[in-house]
């Protein structure tokens, strides 16, 4: 990974360009702990937190600070104005040029679906420092469904939420 990961002064962690990236380039190839949705009380609330669902069954999910280590996909923060996008299941790429010492960051709505057997409700203020009418303010797990993020991020999302929104939009 052509990152590293450093504590933010508000002590969130976060990953960092080590170099300057060309849009298009491959930043990430996750790997680590795959988790199906019935084994989420086993691992708990630390995996929900750091998972990043990649079908409608399964996460990338870390047991624990030392796993966490090995899935380095997983500290990467939010951004509602991201420079990484999926191009497939496990491939993060850089979808504008990124300056050496950058924040990386996704979109979570990229990634975070609610299953209907799983409670986890995540909600989360956002302080991303996009521009107004960009930052949402507050991220859900919902946000997937936003038409304005698939008009905007629409080929970056987890090729699962691309399939569901094309099914919802089918519907409407
Ligand atoms: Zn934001």
């Amino acid at each position: 990974m052509a990152a590293k990961s450093k504590r933010l002064p508000n002590h969130h962690r976060g990953i960092f360009a080590r170099k300057n990236i060309r849009s298009g380039d491959t930043v990430c190839v996750m790997g680590g702990r795959v988790v199906h949705i019935h084994e989420h009380n086993a691992i708990g609330s630390f995996g929900e937190e750091y998972g990043i669902d990649i079908s409608e069954d399964f996460s990338f999910c870390p047991a624990n600070e030392r796993e966490l280590e090995l899935m380095p996909q997983c500290l990467i923060n939010h951004s509602c104005a991201p420079n990484l996008g999926f191009v497939d299941t496990v491939r993060l790429v850089a979808i504008r040029d990124i300056a050496a010492g950058e924040e990386l960051t996704y979109d979570y709505a990229f990634i975070l679906y609610r299953h209907p057997e799983n409670d986890f409700e995540f909600r989360m203020d956002c302080r991303c420092g996009a521009p107004e009418g960009i930052c949402r303010k507050r991220i859900t797990v919902d946000d997937w469904k936003r038409p304005e993020l698939h008009e905007r991020y629409g080929e970056w999302f987890q090729p699962f939420l691309k399939r569901r929104f094309a099914a919802l939009k089918r519907q409407n």
